[in-house]
């Protein structure tokens, strides 16, 4: 298989291992530029005070006081580059339409409460590019190249390959959101190679899309009939190609996101986790690299759940997975793992880099007040950290790494434990 995926093994340094400066703006008095940014640093979030030439698509989000934009006329314009909140008591259903209508798309209450900015800020790795794959089978590999470029050029992640015996291996391996299908191949026809992909049931809904030179209504009818989402004749205009295949893998992404997200987090769920962790295995062994499964837990949450309420105790998970995705890489990859149990793979980072990354947000975690009508508290977690170069199977590392989470909430939670082999006890701790 030939495939442009840029995950190789290079990217080694701590700076690149962490995720980049996540920037808000903000237009509002000096005191509550201050509040606000106190609050969003502790989940690594950088304010920024509005300035005329600052470009919003800089920014995740803006956040507004009207009180020194009367006219929102700064929200409006900032609203072409980026979201923006207005953070403001004001209720009335006239100004609602008018800040709708000026390009606001929330409100916030004063003081600015972390959680409410954070839930705000959900989705701010969903916007991206959804992580589309496309899988071309054409034994004419000239084209299928210049087929793979256009598409990788429009951020599909795309590979290739000339003989369809692969198929079937391929796209376990690379799990593509739609596959484009040359009919006519030397060593099998594209309508029953398609066939036999379908007689796994796990693959009976991949789109595919196919690609021939033969212009024969009945073979483009036998293509539609046995489940090929549609057909294109060859030669084919890249243009047209790459709309076809864009809204169609988009489609089969929010698909799957559907089928892969936990509900109240947005966050990978336990399967989808487990599926991701063998792939990365898979890779880790194919390119030599190393990376870190982490296991979080929330101390002491059943507390929260009876002291608080169960709605709070959401608020909180929902608040720590927010924390967790504006923390990594778009890369990593981020689960929740059981109810208040989390987990997460750092892409080629060893443990020992995993663990200065998790504690640091475990001291931001640790800071951060949540409110409950007033009465106010704070969450830790404890994370158990196990490396893929000691363990080659999915059991192995998860066993391990849940090893390390027990040592750590044996010696006192809200600490990172990793499995070390140099030291007697067989693990080593970073604890507040
Ligand atoms: P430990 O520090 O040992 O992990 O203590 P703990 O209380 O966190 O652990 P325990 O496993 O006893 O309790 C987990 C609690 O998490 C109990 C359960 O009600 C709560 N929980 C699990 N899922 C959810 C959820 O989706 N929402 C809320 N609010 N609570 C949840
Ligand atoms: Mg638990
Ligand atoms: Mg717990």
């Amino acid at each position: 298989m030939k495939s442009n995926e840029s995950l190789g093994n290079e990217c080694h340094s701590d700076d690149m291992l962490t995720a980049p400066d996540r920037k808000v703006v903000v237009l509002d008095s000096d005191e509550n530029l201050e509040h606000i940014t106190h609050i969003l640093k502790e989940f690594g979030l950088v304010a920024v005070p509005y300035t005329e030439s600052f470009p919003p698509e800089t920014a995740i989000v803006a956040l507004i006081n009207p009180e020194k934009d009367p006219h929102l006329e700064i929200c409006k314009s900032l609203s072409t580059g980026c979201k923006v909140l207005l953070t403001t008591g004001e209720r009335a259903f006239e100004f609602k339409i008018k800040a709708v209508h000026m390009g606001a798309s929330g409100l916030l209450s004063l003081p600015v409460n972390a959680v409410e900015v954070l839930s705000n800020l959900e989705d701010t790795r969903k916007s991206e590019m959804p992580d589309a794959r496309v899988l071309i089978i054409d034994d004419d590999e000239l084209t299928a190249s210049v087929y793979a470029l256009a598409l990788e050029e429009c951020g599909l992640r795309v590979a290739v390959i000339d003989d369809p015996l692969r198929a079937e291996a391929t796209i376990e391996d690379f799990r593509p959101d739609l596959v484009i299908m040359d009919i006519d191949m030397p060593q099998a026809n594209g309508i029953d190679v398609a066939q036999a992909i379908r007689l796994d049931p796990a693959h009976t809904s991949l789109p595919i899309l196919f690609l021939s030179s033969i212009y024969q209504k009945d073979i483009q009818d036998l293509a539609r009939k046995i489940g090929g989402d549609d057909f294109i004749k060859k030669p084919v205009d890249v243009g047209y190609l790459v709309k076809m295949v864009r809204m169609r893998a988009v489609r089969a992404v929010e698909l799957r996101q559907i089928i892969v997200r936990d509900g109240l987090t947005g966050l990978l769920n336990h399967v989808a986790f487990k599926e991701r962790l063998t792939g990365e295995l898979n890779r880790s062994k194919r390119t030599m690299s190393t990376f870190t499964v982490a296991l979080i837990d929330l101390d002491h949450f059943k507390t929260v759940n009876d002291t608080y309420g169960h709605q709070i105790g959401d608020t909180v998970i929902q608040s720590f997975a927010t924390l967790l995705k504006n923390s990594f890489r778009n890369i990593d990859i981020i689960a929740r793992y059981g109810g208040e149990e989390f987990a997460i793979i750092l892409v080629d980072a060893t443990p020992e880099q995993s663990e200065k990354i998790i504690d640091r947000i475990r001291s931001a975690f640790e800071r951060i007040e949540f409110n409950a009508s007033g009465r106010k508290f704070n969450v830790t977690f404890s994370c158990g950290l196990a490396g893929s170069e000691d363990n080659t199977s999915e059991e192995g590392l998860l066993t391990e790494a849940d090893i390390a989470l027990y040592q750590a909430k044996s010696y006192g939670r809200n600490c990172v434990r990793k499995q070390c082999r140099a030291t007697g006890d067989g693990l080593t701790t970073t604890a507040p």
